[in-house]
């Protein structure tokens, strides 16, 4: 079945009020990045529906590219034909057969926006029916919660008729929350917290801290390869490397061991901070989950938040592993999350960080250091890299991987 367009419904972007025309023209945007493969189709984004015209171009490949699309509510391959009840007729009873099984029921949807069409809705329903059944004697009509709901709409220019509704991947299309720095190791949660991020219409950049030669050219790309896990929901995301191996060495040097992670991370925050500035971003994305670790305690959020008065969201926050997990299994990030490379915490991380920390001591503590220098030269020698769909980066180092293993 040959379809020849997919119409692409909104949800919860119908109720933004005088904003609906930007989002719906930045979800339009979003959609044809996502189908550069496909540049035959035309996207027209309408107030109530946006309609894709695949022009020959593959349905199926169409279809698998607009699931990871925020701010799409569902979606259906349709058909578009001339304004001829033959033909419609002729359509309707190959859609069904199409997606027929034995035991299946079903019912016709009937609408029209051309009132001056030869038929009413009523009439539509009980003749599209009628031919149906004629076609398929044996398919049950039920009009609560049928199997297949055959919709036809008749408008101005043509009929168009769709039987499948396709889920997609609700929430707001990205970009219209603004940008934010999420800052991504190579752990479980922060690739969470970024896609719930993202979901909710945050444009990301990733930032990694790294730290050679404490930390591997491994543990680096290991973090780019879960950036690429998120690429599809975007088009691409733009890779900031921070260089950390000086703040951590001089944290070690001069830090009572407990307070260790706190200043870390005091400095972690800054960095992200200082790039969010020069970048426009707006807001600070992590993957901190509430008593997860003894850096993700109330005391240590008041702590390390000190330093930066940028909203910081938390999208993991009220989660338990287990759910999180769930998450970055079905958007594949847990496999690669789960390698063992270390990250530039572990390895200078006390082995009884407190829980408790206060933030006058933490503010003591970072005295003895050259703080603004540091976070100067640390932004200074960042690196950028645009990360895109496909590319990989621990793959071709596999020998070297079971090494490690
Ligand atoms: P994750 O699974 O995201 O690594 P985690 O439970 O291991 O989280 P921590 O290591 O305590 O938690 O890190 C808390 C948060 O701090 C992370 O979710 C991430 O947002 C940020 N973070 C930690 N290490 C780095 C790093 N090397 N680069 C960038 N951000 C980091
Ligand atoms: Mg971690």
């Amino acid at each position: 079945m040959n379809y020849t367009e997919i119409m692409v419904r909104y949800g919860e972007l119908s109720t933004k009020g005088k904003n609906k025309r930007i989002f719906i023209s930045l979800l339009a945007t979003n959609i044809k990045k996502a189908l550069h493969d496909f540049p035959k189709v035309k996207v027209h984004a309408d107030r109530d529906r946006t309609h894709l015209i695949l022009n020959g171009e593959d349905s199926s490949g169409v279809l698998e590219a607009l699931k990871p699309i925020f701010g799409i509510q569902n979606f259906s391959p349709t058909i578009r034909v001339e304004k001829n009840m033959d033909v419609i007729y002729k359509t309707a009873v190959e859609m069904v057969k199409k997606n027929y099984a034995e035991g299946k029921s079903f019912k016709v949807n009937a609408r029209r926006s051309d009132h001056e069409f030869e038929m009413d809705t009523n009439e539509l329903n009980r003749e599209i029916g009628y031919h149906v059944i004629q076609a398929i004697p044996e398919i049950e009509v039920k009009m609560k919660q049928p199997d297949i709901a055959l919709r036809v709409e008749i408008r101005k220019d043509a009929a168009y008729l769709s039987c499948e509704t396709i889920l997609g991947a609700g929430g707001l299309p990205v970009g219209s929350s603004g940008r934010g720095m999420l800052m991504l190791s190579g752990g479980i949660d922060s690739p969470v917290a970024g896609y719930l991020a993202m979901k909710r219409g945050v444009e990301i950049e990733a930032v990694h801290f790294h730290s050679p030669p404490y930390t591997s050219q491994h543990a680096l790309d290991k973090a780019k390869d879960l950036t690429v896990k998120l690429v599809p929901y975007v088009g691409s995301i733009q890779f900031i490397e921070v260089p950390f191996t000086e703040i951590q060495e001089e944290i070690k040097k001069n830090v009572d061991e407990g307070y260790l992670m706190t200043i870390t991370r005091r400095f972690m925050m800054r960095i992200t901070d200082e790039i969010r500035e020069q970048r426009k971003g707006l807001a600070i994305i992590n993957g901190e989950s509430l008593g997860q670790v003894a850096s993700q305690t109330l005391h240590s959020m008041i702590a390390i938040n000190d330093v930066t008065a940028t909203p910081v969201i938390r999208p993991v926050v009220a989660m338990d592993k287990n759910e999180i997990i769930e998450v970055a299994e079905r958007i594949d990030t847990f496999e690669l999350a789960i390698q063992p490379f270390e990250d530039c915490c572990t390895i200078f991380a006390p082995p009884k960080p407190k829980t408790k920390p206060r933030l006058d001591r933490a503010q003591a503590l970072e005295a003895k250091l050259d703080v603004e220098g540091l976070v100067a030269r640390a932004v200074a020698g960042i690196t950028i890299t645009e990360i895109q769909s496909g590319q990989t980066y621990l793959e071709g180092k596999s020998d070297e991987f079971d090494d490690l293993l």
